[in-house]
């Protein structure tokens, strides 16, 4: 099957309210551009020099979509994240947060964000440990910070790995997701939970998620990362 066929399928097989995010790591401009044809609202992208090309290269398509950011956050790339992207999805702590919230000052421009968690607590991987009280601070540091609007957590999972064994990782995310949604602070609007990849998203939607990303199931088979 094709791209729009997979986009289609899956979108067609989901509750009306999962929103899905299309990951593009590695692929071309013209596969981005039949997942925006086939639908697609979210393009996701890890890269930033990637993500300039791609963009770039799509011209006004690209402004029919919504920019997530799902990579790995550098401080010296994020006036290049602000230009682009709509959202940035891996903030894991204070300090990249405020490097954030100076440029969206400059910019005056008010930026969705949400936390990453490393809900599988893997010294490889990016986001705040998998424990209530360090989200919670972090969230409620978050909300101080004029340009930032908290809007959700992300969550990858350990890698490698069954994908039923996943859900207690998704439900333990969806715990902290529920506990945070009834702290009241100003700026935080808990409403997404980002979780599920191809593999996993059945799952993750079983556990609470109502926004997946997926990039395998929708272009195919990826070469490299
Ligand atoms: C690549 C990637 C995905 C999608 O992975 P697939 O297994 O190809 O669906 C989702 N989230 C992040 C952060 C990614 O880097």
């Amino acid at each position: 099957m094709g791209i729009k066929e997979n986009y289609l399928k899956i979108k067609s097989e989901l509750p009306e309210y999962v929103k899905i995010i299309v990951a593009a790591k590695l692929r071309t401009p013209e596969e981005v551009k039949e997942a925006i044809f086939a639908g697609a609202e979210f393009i996701g992208e890890n890269y930033v020099q990637e993500a300039e090309r791609v963009y770039n290269a799509l011209g006004e398509v690209a402004k029919r979509v919504r920019w997530h950011f799902i990579g790995i956050l550098q401080k010296n790339k994020i006036n290049k994240i602000l230009n682009i992207f709509d959202l940035i999805q891996t903030v894991d702590s204070y300090e990249v947060a405020e490097s954030i919230n100076k440029r969206a000052e400059k910019l005056n421009k008010s930026v969705p964000v949400f936390i990453e968690i490393n809900i599988g607590s893997e010294i490889t991987k990016a986001g705040v440990r998998p424990d209530y009280e360090a989200v919670k601070e972090l969230a409620i540091n978050i909300s101080r910070l004029k340009y930032l609007k908290l809007e959700g957590l992300m969550t990858m999972g350990p890698l490698s790995v069954e994908p039923q064994s996943l859900r207690v990782y998704f439900r333990k995310t969806k715990e902290f997701f529920e506990r945070l949604k009834s702290l009241n602070f100003p700026n935080i609007n808990m409403q997404y939970l980002s979780m599920g990849m191809s593999d996993s998203y059945k799952i993750a939607i079983e556990e609470g998620a109502n926004m997946i990303r997926l990039g395998t199931a929708i272009f195919g088979k990826r070469i490299g990362r």
